[in-house]
């Protein structure tokens, strides 16, 4: 048995999820005639008390869409230097947006209100201008990491006060939320566009959803559509992101349980010299006198499929076709490598 822990995005459809895609109502959405994708993203926004959302093949896109919604020449985002937006985007901003990245420090993947408050560049000649503020949430590099609604309550009131427009890689939203139990609403309305992930730990195939007013959004639509992603009969994905919504929501938080037991099994390990603290369904281990690619050899080698995540680092991730079989065999399997 492979126990694959590269990535939440490994998911298969369950046989539930290819009914609902079976059974979908289609149409050409780029003629915004698709009576499914029209349903996911009134159904998105009116959970997160947006007014509008719009159906992408990615979340690079969503988030890169965004981007471009809140820069332009001579402007500048400030994120954190582990942000997926900056390095995990293909280099995105600069060559979608053409703007300058101002990148922050923070302990597991957040930065602090006092750290954007002093990166905000000043109105003058020889600074681009700030425009946006991008959080992530859960963070990825940062473990999985969650920020509370109370720690972006004081960056959306600096927002405000200096103009500035806030966007959410909420990639991982889903995650964050079921460990809080926050509202979506509440997230909604302190951001002004969120980008949302379907096929992560919400199982589907493809797909993910940006959120905003309707006025941004409309204008998404048509950056969307320059970027190749207007996509025709997508009712069939939709289809599946519905069913997600309804039916994996919830059950993210065995996942998380799942996590938590696996960093367990991890502690104490001879190669491995600290394991992140495991918040939702990411599991960061620092490894100690191996290389990553060693180390994943190693549990290659025992039917385990792991990722290299910085120089010394390792990640896994649990997810809907992980279960507790596959945690068991994985704690075995740990304990014979050396
Ligand atoms: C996966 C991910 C994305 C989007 O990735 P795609 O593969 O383009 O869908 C964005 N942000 C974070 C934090 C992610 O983990």
């Amino acid at each position: 048995m492979i126990i694959d822990l590269r990535s939440d995005t490994l998911t298969k459809p369950t046989e539930g999820m290819l009914q609902a895609m079976w059974a979908a109502e289609i149409g050409d959405d780029v003629f915004g005639e698709d009576p499914t994708v029209n349903t996911l993203e009134e159904k998105l926004a009116g959970m997160f008390g947006m007014e509008a959302g719009l159906f992408c093949p990615s979340g690079t896109m969503t988030n890169q869409i965004a981007i471009r919604l809140h820069t332009g020449l001579q402007t500048e985002v400030i994120c954190h230097k582990y942000s997926h937006i900056y390095l995990y985007e293909g280099g995105g901003i600069m060559s979608n947006s053409h703007a300058s990245v101002k990148l922050l420090d923070g302990k597991y993947g957040k930065i602090s209100p006092q750290d954007i408050l002093d990166s905000i560049n000043p109105d003058d000649v020889h600074a681009a201008e700030t425009t946006l503020i991008s959080l992530e949430n859960t963070m990825n590099k940062g473990g999985g990491s969650i920020y509370t609604l109370e720690e972006i309550k004081p960056i959306k009131s600096i927002c405000d006060q200096h103009g500035l427009k806030l966007h959410l890689d909420g990639a991982r939203l889903f995650n964050a939320l079921v460990e809080t139990n926050e509202s979506p609403k509440d997230w909604g309305a302190m951001f002004d566009t969120i980008s949302i992930c379907l096929s992560k730990g919400l199982g589907c195939p493809v797909g993910s959803v940006l959120l905003g007013t309707k006025a941004e959004i409309k204008r998404a639509r048509k950056v969307r559509k320059s970027f190749g992603g207007g996509m025709r009969q997508a009712g069939f994905l939709a289809a599946a992101a519905i069913y997600a919504l309804e039916h994996h929501v919830d059950r993210l938080k065995e996942d998380h349980t799942r996590a938590r037991e696996l960093g367990k099994m991890l502690e104490g390990h001879a190669l491995i010299s600290e394991v992140f603290p495991v918040m939702t369904n990411i599991v960061i281990a620092k490894l100690s006198g191996i290389s990553p690619t060693d180390m994943l050899q190693k549990l290659e080698e025992k039917g385990i499929k792991a990722v290299k995540f910085g120089k010394d680092q390792i990640r896994f991730v649990t997810h809907l076709d992980f279960n507790d079989e596959m945690l068991e065999r994985f704690g075995e399997r740990i304990k014979d490598i050396d």
